[in-house]
């Protein structure tokens, strides 16, 4: 029976896995990515993890025929190689991915971006399995998403498909003015909707940098109960903030996805990411958003949380070379 290497490599780590011809994860290790050490360090680095798991695999007496890597940037599934990167992993643009892998190890590699891995893997095994159409939207450190139609992700011409985070949202403002985007536009789903997006917001309303240092703060603030959360003016005033920053994060997300749904159709729509693991304080309102947008008969779209955790994208990637 054939095995395979999956791979998901971050922007922080990178984590493998010897992937079974249905899905089961049986070994896997993860190493920290050297994301100040440019592409060929990075090249060296995976390419020891992946032949130390294909050693374990022999061991155990399976074989292993290819290895699929689902890595951050957008990444040219064609020629395997990552077209574009942002500063997260300095010198990864222009990085020969499948090729240098392939060199080292003498297996075939095939690559594709990481959040249509996830997204692959999710509609194979996860909260997606047996739809003929997907659409999953991962809100955390950044928005991103992926269309997967008849078991494949839609990449796009140029391959930068998806980008959910980047189109324009109503609630993208403050004070009349768009907030700044990640990416270098303005007023986008992601300078609202992000992880990071909602402690700006906190601190836009008047939040103070002692109550919450971070995103983790803002969500603990708001479901602090409010009569032993000190009783102070300020703990109160900052109370209020945290939930506002919450409630235009999570809207602005329903939204967008709302949207989307209005414009693709999929079968079902899956929800991951960061923010989801914050439970009902940012799922309810997003859920509410996102139905008000809505068109009629789509009304009953099953809208579900992500099932696979951190094992989609290796999943997912193993399934380029399945096949
Ligand atoms: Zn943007």
């Amino acid at each position: 029976m054939t095995h395979v290497i999956g791979v998901d490599l971050g922007g922080t780590k990178t984590a493998a896995g010897v992937v079974s011809s249905s899905g089961e994860v049986l070994l896997s290790e993860t190493i920290p990515t050297l994301n100040r050490d440019g592409g060929e360090a990075i090249l060296d680095a995976t390419a020891t993890l992946i032949a130390g798991l294909v050693e374990r695999a022999a061991d155990a007496g399976l074989s292993v025929s290819g290895v699929g890597i689902g890595s951050a940037g957008v990444i040219d599934a064609v020629a395997g190689s990552v077209v574009s990167a942002t500063d997260a992993i300095r010198g990864w643009a222009g990085t020969a991915l499948a090729a240098g892998l392939s060199a080292r190890l003498g297996l075939v590699v095939r690559a594709v971006n990481d959040v249509h891995a996830h997204a692959l893997g999710e509609a194979w095994l996860g909260a997606a399995a047996g739809s003929s159409s997907s659409l999953m939207v991962a809100f955390g450190t950044g928005v991103g998403g992926s269309f997967v139609l008849d078991g494949a992700p839609v990449l796009g011409h140029r391959f930068v498909g998806g980008h959910v985070g980047h189109f324009a949202s109503p609630l993208a403002v403050f004070s009349g003015r768009p907030l700044s985007c990640v990416c270098g536009g303005s007023g986008h789903v992601e300078a609202i909707a992000s992880g990071p997006a909602i402690y700006e917001s906190f601190l836009r309303f008047g939040g103070s940098r002692a109550e919450a240092t971070d995103t983790r703060g803002v969500f603990a603030l708001a479901a602090s109960d409010a009569h032993d959360a000190g009783a102070g003016a300020a703990s109160a005033g900052d109370r209020t903030a945290a939930l506002r920053a919450i409630a235009v994060g999570a809207s602005a997300a329903g939204q967008a996805v709302g949207g989307l749904i209005n414009i693709l159709d999929p079968e079902t729509v899956v929800i991951s990411g960061g923010l989801v693991d914050a439970g009902d304080l940012w799922w309810t309102p997003m859920e509410a958003a996102l139905r008000r947008e809505l068109l009629a008969p789509l009304a009953a779209v099953p809208v579900v949380r992500a099932a696979l955790g951190n094992s989609a994208a290796i999943v997912g990637a193993a399934k380029l070379v399945l096949n």
